[in-house]
């Protein structure tokens, strides 16, 4: 089975509060409960930047906890994709404009997936986990793309050094 499917059927997820007030992080937890199950779709909420596909942020970026965001976004293997989750982590919200805020998340590190509300619903926040799945298996695609391209030109380069080598040496038989 190829990569992108397998990884498509069970994204690991990381869940960081960036400083919000906690209402969306409530949000999260019910998607965990029974009612909404988003584990059905083979999801696992992990602690582990260096495990997970997946990064969903609440709460917008301040002063104190963007190195820390920028880290654990860095830490996480390609192809990642980063949810925004809630008004707050696509704006700053209702934070927007405070002395210690720095507004949405983008402000540091790439978003592809805005889920609106304040706070978010679970199943808007279903809706955006399940489109971030899509877009993380054209990033698996793209990147497994890259890798056979990468391993033809290293191929390619092997053969044609050989054959250099065999034309220099060939002379000195002749
Ligand atoms: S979007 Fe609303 S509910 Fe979510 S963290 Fe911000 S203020 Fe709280």
């Amino acid at each position: 089975m190829k990569l992108a499917s397998y990884r498509k059927k069970s994204p690991w997820i990381l869940h960081y509060n960036a400083g919000g007030c906690n209402g969306c992080d409530i949000e999260i937890l019910a998607c965990l409960s029974p009612k909404y199950d988003i584990e059905r779709f083979g999801m696992i909420n992990t602690g582990n930047p260096k495990q997970s596909d997946i990064l969903l942020v609440t709460g917008p970026v301040t002063k104190r906890n963007r190195e820390r965001l920028v880290e654990i976004y860095a830490q996480m293997p390609e192809p990642k994709v980063v949810i925004a989750c809630g008004a707050c982590a696509s704006t700053g919200g209702v934070f927007r404009g405070m002395y210690n805020c720095e507004g949405g998340i983008d402000q540091y590190i790439p978003v592809d997936v805005y889920v609106c509300g304040c706070g978010t619903r679970p199943e808007q926040i279903i809706d955006g986990v399940v489109q971030a799945l899509a877009i993380l298996e054209t990033k698996t695609k793209e990147l497994e793309e890259s890798v056979r391209l990468k391993k033809e030109a290293v191929k390619e380069k092997q053969q044609l050094n050989r054959r250099n080598i065999a034309d220099e040496i060939k002379p000195a038989f002749t």
